[in-house]
């Protein structure tokens, strides 16, 4: 079992950075050493610089804590660190990840760095192998850290269930998604806007889909990734749900597979964390259900302690070869989760 690191997080305050702070209390590799905020609310104590949205109680100790500046300087005064969680808004973090990244290991959930070349952009169980970019961005940066990233929320429970689809030749891809309003940050959408409503509108949020799931599924091919070579259509919407993304895919394939060749390959589908047997790790990462009206986010997201993506509704499709529902949540595989899962691998493999 590797030491205990220090970690500071990035956006503490945040939807995602509170999931940090509940999901890293009595975690076996990683304790919290420093949190950081907008200067709005550096050198308050977090309890009262953060409007806590878990349904646990804040742990005392971080309650306490003051809240720094977000930038190297504050992090350093404040406490000697190992790795950075980042979970800053996407305008923001291209340059001060950039600025943590040159000294130390970057685990970011923002968008700025997730195309970059020479940035991976991990699911554990899909592409451990990507982790190796980061040699190739020290290099070319010059750098002692690195920066790797995690998707965007949607492409996540997507992807996860594609990967296991890959062995039948995926030619094409539609989603729909049905987004919750914690994947808006908080205080995130206005309630006049989303009570008795849908938003058939996020900003961005197609784009990312449609190019971060061909890196994720792509190869390392030297110093380079090589997208997967499917094409990928999305269309985005937010719901009045709290936590868990639900979206619709229907996915062309090659071959034409029995629907329990495709539950086979769904339930069986597993990877590093689980070999590695990592912390966070679910047991079984895509969970089926076979009642017609599952997965639905009251219920399904939270299994597997909301590291695991629940797949329903599978059925053959008349126009694409599949169609079916799958479920993850937002802030838990999503983000907070899914980041600490990437940090628990690298550590892992010795290069964290
Ligand atoms: P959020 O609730 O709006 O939190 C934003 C955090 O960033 C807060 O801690 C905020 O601190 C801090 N911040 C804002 N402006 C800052 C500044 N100028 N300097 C330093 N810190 C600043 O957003 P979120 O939902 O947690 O999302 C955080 C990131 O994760 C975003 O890039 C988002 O796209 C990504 N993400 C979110 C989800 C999700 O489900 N929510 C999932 C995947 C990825 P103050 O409280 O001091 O303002």
């Amino acid at each position: 079992m590797p030491n205990k690191r220090k970690v500071a997080i990035l956006g503490a305050t945040g939807a995602v950075g509170q999931r940090y702070i509940q999901l890293l209390q009595g975690h076996p590799w990683f304790e919290i050493e420093v949190i950081a905020a907008s200067e709005r609310n550096a050198g308050k104590k977090f309890k009262d610089a953060a409007n806590w949205l878990m349904t646990t109680e804040i742990p005392k100790e971080i309650a306490e804590m003051s809240v720094v500046n977000t930038d190297v300087t504050s992090v350093e005064k404040a406490g000697k660190v190992d790795l950075v969680f980042s979970s800053l808004p996407g305008g923001l973090a291209g340059t001060t990840e950039a600025e943590f990244g040159a000294q130390y290991p970057v685990f970011s959930k923002a968008s700025a760095h997730r195309m970059d070349p020479d940035v991976p952009l991990i699911i554990p169980e899909i592409n451990p192998d990507h982790t190796e970019l980061i040699k190739v961005q020290q290099k070319q940066r010059g750098w002692k850290g690195f920066i790797t990233t995690d998707p965007n929320c949607s492409t996540i429970g997507l992807a996860i269930t594609l990967a296991p689809l890959m062995q039948f030749g995926i030619s094409q891809v539609m989603v729909t998604t049905m987004q919750a309003l914690s994947g808006a940050g908080y205080p995130g959408v206005a309630s006049l806007d989303i009570v008795d409503n849908v938003i058939p509108f996020i900003s961005g949020e197609e784009d990312k889909m449609e190019t971060e799931a061909l890196k994720i599924l792509g190869s390392l091919d030297g110093t380079s990734i090589k997208n997967a070579n499917f094409k990928l259509s999305a269309s985005c919407n937010r719901v009045n749900v709290k936590d868990g993304h639900l979206e619709s895919v229907f996915v062309k394939l090659d071959n034409e597979p029995s629907l329990e060749e495709v539950e086979e390959a769904f339930t069986n589908f597993k990877g590093a964390p689980q070999k590695l047997k990592l912390p966070s790790a679910p047991v079984q990462p895509i969970i089926i259900r076979h009642e017609e009206n599952r997965p639905q986010p009251r219920y399904d997201k939270d299994a597997a302690c909301g590291q695991a993506v629940v797949v329903g509704r599978l059925r053959k499709d008349p126009i694409m070869t599949l169609k079916y529902m799958c479920l993850s949540h937002n802030t838990i595989r999503g983000a907070a989760g899914g980041g600490i899962l990437s940090a628990e691998l690298y550590v892992a493999k010795g290069l964290a």
